[in-house]
């Protein structure tokens, strides 16, 4: 009898560690469901190119669905005269905090000019010149950054938009500084 309880006790604490060890899924995966060109292809990299975080917001409103985005940066737009491979960034990250991955870290997408072979683009939704960032958002944010950090083994740089165009993103509301000082 004792050693039966013994052996329940011990399957008990292996799930346990078991559970505890087994990597929480806080990332949603957009990747398969996004609509892409038909014709273009982003070019890619290996994952020792990328050096810096580079935020964005999407200045529009925050109940635009990451569908409607992808589908607008996949057609003619500001960006691509003929529409880009696929949706800008690689990360969006909503008003409540979940966190889209929508490219491979990879994937060189369009997301700053100049900077794109060496940068992960992570994009809050919604437009943060007029609203405040909610802070499980920044929390968000801070998190998708530490996250890489810890899968390329280094401390990426991190900018905002603003660092490298002449336009307010990722939002005047948003402090770049605070988000360093975090990570
Ligand atoms: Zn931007």
């Amino acid at each position: 009898m004792i050693r039966k309880a013994a052996i329940i006790v011990i399957v008990l604490a292996l799930v346990i560690l078991l559970t505890a060890a087994a990597p929480k899924v806080w990332i949603t995966d957009l990747r398969p469901r996004l609509p892409l060109h038909p014709d273009r292809d982003y070019d890619r990299r290996t994952l020792d190119q990328i050096q810096q975080v580079i935020i964005h917001h999407t200045a529009a409103p925050a109940s635009q669905t990451i569908e409607a985005i992808a589908h607008y940066h996949t057609g003619p737009n500001h960006i691509c005269d003929n529409g880009c491979p696929g949706i800008a960034y690689h990360f969006m990250i909503d008003r409540e905090a979940k966190v889209y991955q929508v490219n491979d870290l990879e994937t060189i997408s369009f997301h700053a000019s100049g900077q794109n072979t060496v940068s992960v683009g992570v994009c809050l939704i919604g437009n943060y010149d007029e609203l405040e960032p909610t802070p499980q958002q920044l929390t968000a944010v801070v998190r998708v950054i530490r996250y890489l950090n810890r899968k390329l083994g280094r401390r990426l740089a991190i900018a905002g938009h603003r660092d490298y165009a002449n336009k307010s993103c990722p939002g005047w509301n948003v402090d770049i500084d605070s988000i360093r000082a975090k990570v």
